[in-house]
């Protein structure tokens, strides 16, 4: 809750920070961001474990978010309607040719959002996003790298006006409607695994908070499933230097954790890029219980299926977090 309160100060204390004028417009939730420049990396994909060259690229304004299987010659939206596999990680891809896919964009999206990236192409050579060292630490740092720059076009939001809520087995997650600027989170979980055990977080969604408090926190898996795992020919690009491996009740990683709550700060930095599918930054709440992929996509298909739950503003609607990177 400290990130909480620390941010929300600082919005408080300039709540125009945010707002830019262009001629006589005036751009309430600011403007859209691209990167300035292009920026890649190279790693393996988490599950299929190959070599995976990834560019972030910057892109016209009204873009969004897109993937480019550059050796497929195909781009995907990254929209919640296109995801079509939530088991492992989430799976975007075109519904008329389900092998031109990409897996794992969680990791990115989340660094993309909180940055404030709304129009970028994420080129990739191979089926799934780089996973580098399990967290969005390193594409953050990569954005930073790349910098960004302003577009001549307003940024929307999508404001919640009802909560909505979807229910699997003991898990849940909802969004409800909130008077605070731009998107809260809170997040609970429960495992058997003492060294997990339950965890819960909650936290204002902004670049400084996410670069502070989630970014860098890891993925993770309990041994006896990536035995499972292996044996059904996935997680093959998983070791200990991008997951965090529970075996027993302890941590297995020589290093061992980032932090004591790092599971559920991962958890919620899935949650954020899960929610950045919306294609537009949400203002509301999310809460969340035991939740993970498939409920963060059923979420928002059912936010968006229920027009009396939501509309798209640029009215004052997002908090000021957008300061600018380094270019
Ligand atoms: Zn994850």
């Amino acid at each position: 809750m400290d990130g909480m309160s620390a941010s929300f100060g600082i919005e408080l204390a300039d709540p125009y920070r945010g707002s830019r004028a262009f001629g006589t417009i005036r751009l309430e939730n600011g403007c859209q961001s691209t990167l300035r420049n292009p920026i890649g990396c190279s790693g393996v994909g988490l599950h299929a474990g190959q070599a995976v060259t990834m560019t972030l690229r910057p892109a016209p304004a009204e873009t969004g978010i897109v993937f480019r299987r550059r050796d497929l010659g195909v781009e995907i939206p990254a929209r919640f309607d296109r995801v079509s596999d939530t088991r492992l990680c989430t799976v975007l891809s075109l519904p008329d040719r389900p092998e031109a896919r990409v897996g794992t964009v969680e990791h990115v999206m989340a660094a993309l959002s909180a940055c404030a990236i709304d129009n970028a192409v994420v080129e990739l050579d191979g089926p799934e996003v780089p996973v580098l060292d399990g967290s969005s630490a390193p594409f953050v740092f990569l954005i930073e790298c790349a910098g960004r720059i302003d577009q001549a076009a307003p940024r929307a939001a999508i404001e919640v006006l009802r909560p909505v809520r979807v229910i699997e087995g003991q898990g849940y997650a909802e969004l409800r409607p909130s008077h605070a600027p731009g998107l809260s989170l809170s997040l609970s979980i429960a495992f058997e695994a003492a060294v997990i055990g339950r965890q819960a977080y909650s936290m204002r969604l902004g670049e400084r908070s996410f670069r502070d408090e989630l970014a860098d926190c890891r993925t993770f898996a309990l041994r006896h499933e990536i035995d499972a795992m292996r044996a059904a020919g996935l997680a093959r690009g998983g070791s200990l230097d991008n997951a965090v491996v529970v075996d027993d009740g302890t941590v297995v990683n020589p290093a061992g954790l980032r932090r004591p709550d790092e599971f559920v700060r991962h958890k919620m930095l899935d949650a954020v890029g899960d929610l950045a599918l919306a294609g537009a930054p949400l203002c509301g709440a999310f809460i969340g219980h035991r939740s993970g992929h498939g409920l963060n996509n059923r979420l928002l298909r059912a936010l968006m299926a229920d027009p009396q739950a939501w509309r798209l503003t640029t009215g004052t609607m997002l908090p000021a977090t957008h300061e600018a990177v380094a270019a």
